[in-house]
C-alpha cells in the first residue's frame, strides 16, 4: 500500500509565522494549501518555496472570518489534494488600544478573524478529519493569551479563547485520531511586530530570559512537529515558544 502524502491548510500563509510554517510543512512533504487575505504575490512566494522542499502546494484567497470564506478555502484543498490532515489557524491580527479605547468594531475584526476564523476552519476540519480518523488541528495562539498585555485585551481575548477551543476540541476528537494543540509564541520579527517602537521592543526584550527575539522558523519547526504523525499521543497543549517570557 502506498503511504498516504498529508495535506496541510495554513490560513495567513502569505507572510510572517504562516509562510514559515507552510515550508515547514512542506519540508515533511505534506501538499501544502496556502491562505492568504490580499497578498496575492506574497502567497505565490510561500508557495514556490514550498515546491523548492519539492512539496505540492497551492495559493488560495479567502477571508477566514467568513463562512463563505472558510467554505471556499476547504472545497480547494478538496479539490485540489482530496483530503485535509492537518488544519493550522494562524491568520491574525491585531488593533492596539486601552480598552477604554477600543471600538466595538475593532474589537469585533480582532475576534471575528482570530477567533472565529479558527472556529470555522476547525469545524469543516473536524468534519472531515473525524471521517478519516486522523487530524491535526494546531492553532497560533500568544503569550498574550497565556499573560494577558496592556493595549491588548481584544487580541488577549482572541488568543486565549483560541486555548480554551483547542482543549475543548482536544476532549470532543482524541477518540477519533484527531488531536488539537496551541502554540504560543512570544515575540516573534514579522511585519506585525515590526510595526512596534523601540521602546517597545526594549521593553518586551528585558522579559525574555533568551535575550532574544524568536524568528519564524522557530515556531515553523514546533508547528511541523505537532503536525507530524509521530506527535499522535500529544492533544490539548499549549506549547510555548517565547525564549521563556511566559514562564
Ligand atoms: P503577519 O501580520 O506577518 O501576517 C498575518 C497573516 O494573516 C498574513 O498572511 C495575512 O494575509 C493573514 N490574514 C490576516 N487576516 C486574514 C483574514 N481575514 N483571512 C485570511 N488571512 C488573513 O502576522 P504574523 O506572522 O506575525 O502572525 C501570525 C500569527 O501568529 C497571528 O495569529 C499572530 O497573532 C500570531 N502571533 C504572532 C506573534 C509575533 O510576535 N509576530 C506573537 C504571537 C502570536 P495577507 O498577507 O493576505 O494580508
Amino acid at each position: 500500500m502506498s503511504e498516504i502524502v498529508r495535506t496541510a491548510i495554513v490560513t495567513g500563509g502569505s507572510r510572517g509565522i504562516g509562510r514559515a510554517v507552510c515550508v515547514a510543512l512542506a519540508g515533511l512533504g505534506m501538499n501544502v494549501v496556502v491562505n492568504y487575505a490580499g497578498s496575492a504575490n506574497a502567497a505565490q512566494e510561500t508557495v514556490e518555496l514550498c515546491k523548492e522542499k519539492g512539496a505540492c502546494a497551492i495559493a488560495v484567497q479567502a477571508d477566514v472570518s467568513t463562512d463563505e470564506g472558510t467554505t471556499a478555502l476547504f472545497d480547494a484543498a478538496i479539490k485540489e489534494f482530496g483530503r485535509v490532515d492537518v488544519l493550522v489557524n494562524n491568520a491574525g491580527i491585531t488593533r492596539d488600544n486601552l480598552m477604554m479605547r477600543i471600538s466595538e468594531e475593532d474589537f469585533d475584526a480582532v475576534i471575528n478573524t482570530n477567533l472565529k476564523g479558527a472556529f470555522l476552519c476547525a469545524k469543516k476540519a473536524s468534519r472531515l478529519m473525524m471521517k478519516q480518523r486522523y487530524g491535526r488541528i494546531i492553532s497560533i495562539s500568544s503569550v498574550v493569551g497565556v499573560r494577558g498585555n496592556a493595549g491588548q485585551a481584544n487580541y488577549a481575548a482572541s488568543k486565549a479563547g483560541l486555548i480554551g477551543m483547542t482543549k475543548s476540541l482536544a476532549k470532543e476528537l482524541g477518540s477519533r485520531g484527531v488531536t488539537a494543540n496551541a502554540v504560543a509564541p512570544g515575540f516573534i520579527d514579522t511585519d506585525m511586530t515590526r510595526a512596534l517602537t523601540d521602546t517597545v521592543k526594549e521593553s518586551i526584550l528585558s522579559q525574555i530570559p533568551m535575550g532574544s527575539f524568536g524568528k519564524p522558523e522557530d515556531i515553523g519547526a514546533a508547528v511541523a512537529f505537532l503536525a507530524s504523525e509521530q506527535a499522535g499521543y500529544i492533544t490539548g497543549q499549549v506549547l510555548c515558544v517565547d525564549g521563556g517570557m511566559a514562564m
